[in-house]
């Protein structure tokens, strides 16, 4: 939701797309942004899996079904769309992004890397930010550190990982995820930078 009075409504803003490798800790470095910057607007986005415990429909994200979902695409609501983890579709609602950026405020997607590129395709003055682990053993140690998965599993996702955090050099500005809210910071402090320089 848009809080009134706190954008510029006389200036578009600028969009950040924030992505990177799966375990990198961009939900956890956006719910700090949601938390200590309730200025900043944060896309909502529709999603075909189940809610986890806590999470709540039109907060955490839209839960649809999967008739739903096709609906928005066929409609040509969503922004971007993916499959995440070969498991569920996620998606980024266009309307509300359109509202949020013509009402000056700043705005912010947190997607995965496939939906960063079709974003840098139709709305390439956005600001991509690459959220990157501390080193390579780190992003290891939370992709595979619970070590509950098969040799084949680790494999898989280890591959994943190097593939992804080889798109690094797709983004505009990297952030290393040393510390959450530190990380948080620094996003934030790009969207109060990238804004003035955005209605060209
Ligand atoms: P989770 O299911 O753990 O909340 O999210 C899984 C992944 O989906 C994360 O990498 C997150 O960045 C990605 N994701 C969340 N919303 C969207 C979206 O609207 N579009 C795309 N492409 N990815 C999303």
């Amino acid at each position: 939701m848009i809080e009134s009075g706190r954008g510029n409504p006389t200036r578009r803003s600028r969009l950040i797309v924030l992505a990177g490798p799966t375990a990198v800790g961009k939900g956890t470095v956006a719910a700090d942004v949601r938390r200590t910057h309730p200025e900043v607007w944060l896309s909502v986005s529709a999603t075909t899996r189940p809610p986890r415990p806590g999470e709540e429909n039109g907060v955490h994200y839209w839960f649809v079904s999967d008739e739903e979902f096709d609906a928005m695409i066929a409609k040509g609501d969503l922004l971007e769309w993916a499959v995440v983890h070969k498991a569920a579709r996620y998606g980024t609602p266009r309307g509300p992004v359109d509202l949020a950026l013509a009402s000056g405020h700043p705005a912010m997607l947190e997607i995965d890397l496939q939906g960063a590129r079709q974003v840098r395709e139709t709305m390439p003055d956005a600001l991509f930010v690459f959220l990157k682990p501390p080193s390579w053993e780190e992003l290891v140690r939370r992709l595979v550190g619970r070590g509950t998965e098969s040799e084949a599993e680790r494999e898989r996702r280890l591959e994943t990982a190097r593939a992804e955090l080889a798109a690094e050099s797709e983004f505009d500005v990297t952030i290393v995820n040393h510390e959450v809210h530190a990380a948080a910071e620094q996003l934030v402090s790009l969207m109060v930078g990238s804004n003035s320089s955005s209605s060209d």
